[in-house]
């Protein structure tokens, strides 16, 4: 891999008494699309918000090209680092086109006024995530699927080299779950973006990941292209259900199927 962007070194994570997880090592690089998958639970909300800087984790350290996270001043990671999380403001009374605006507060400050290029970036936005229609609208008077795409709009409007996208496709209808999918191998691959997002979907990081990383049982289980993370012994370790793999005919890449045992199968028959 390329000289690494981000990297974490031997990071540990506890609400109180309870770890989430330990002995974390993992790093990503400029272009390169890495998925983290895991049960609920695993941590993975919570390491996207130790990268984000929104949480410090107990043990460990945080590399920014190369320089430790916690030193670099807020804002210049802001201008890095752009996180969209799973439920953000939900209940603010923003408007679409001011939470677009925000997006940009990183890169001009609170107390400048918004400049010609600031607003063009949120236009473009805009129309690329369809929500041109809705930008006077609160976040509280969109669907599930149409906040998902401002949240994440938001934090493209802050022009990141780094990414991070918490469930990016959760509530999403199909067409947009590929459209985001699209976007973020676009992102990584034509833009050199590091992005790093968790998603439910095995499948989904199968198609869109250059690598995978597995987080269960408080560790990292595995980290490499789909073929070697997505294997049966693996899986069902950490989400314990028994699965099945197969290709995608057309790609190649494995598809994980689930497996039900025949007593828990009566609603097929
Ligand atoms: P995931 O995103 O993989 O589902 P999370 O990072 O959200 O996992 O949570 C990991 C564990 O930490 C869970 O057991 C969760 O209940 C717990 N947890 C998450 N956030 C907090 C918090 N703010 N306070 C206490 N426990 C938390
Ligand atoms: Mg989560």
């Amino acid at each position: 891999m390329s000289n690494p962007i981000i990297k974490v070194e031997q990071l540990s994570c506890r609400y109180g008494a309870r770890e989430v997880f330990a002995q974390l090592d993992l790093d990503a690089a400029q272009g390169e699309v890495l998925a983290l998958l895991g049960p609920n639970g695993a941590g993975k909300s919570t390491l996207l918000r130790c990268l984000a800087r929104l949480q410090q984790p107990q043990l460990g350290k945080i590399w920014l090209n190369n320089q430790p996270l916690w030193q670099i001043k807020q804002r210049l990671a802001a201008q890095q680092i752009a996180f969209a999380p799973q439920n953000h403001g939900l209940n603010s009374d923003l408007t679409v086109e001011q939470m677009l605006l925000l997006g940009r507060t990183p890169h001009r400050g609170w107390l400048l006024p918004m400049s010609k290029a600031d607003r063009a970036i949120v236009e473009q936005l805009l129309e690329r995530f369809n929500l041109a229609q809705y930008r006077r609208q609160s976040l509280a008077e969109l669907s599930g699927g149409e906040q998902r795409r401002v949240i994440i709009a938001r934090a493209l409007a802050q022009q990141p080299s780094i990414l991070l996208l918490d469930e990016p496709t959760a509530h999403l209808d199909l067409k947009y779950q590929l459209e985001i999918m699209q976007l973020v191998s676009e992102l990584a691959h034509s833009d050199g973006v590091c992005v790093i997002l968790t998603l439910h979907d095995l499948n989904q990081a199968s198609l869109c990941a250059d690598r995978i990383a597995l987080l269960a049982h408080g560790r990292l289980q595995a980290v490499g292209p789909p073929n070697s993370v997505l294997r049966s012994e693996l899986i069902e370790a950490a989400y314990d259900v028994p699965v099945q793999l197969i290709e995608h005919p057309s790609h190649g890449l494995p598809l994980v199927m689930l497996q039900p045992q025949p007593k828990e199968r009566s609603w097929l028959v």
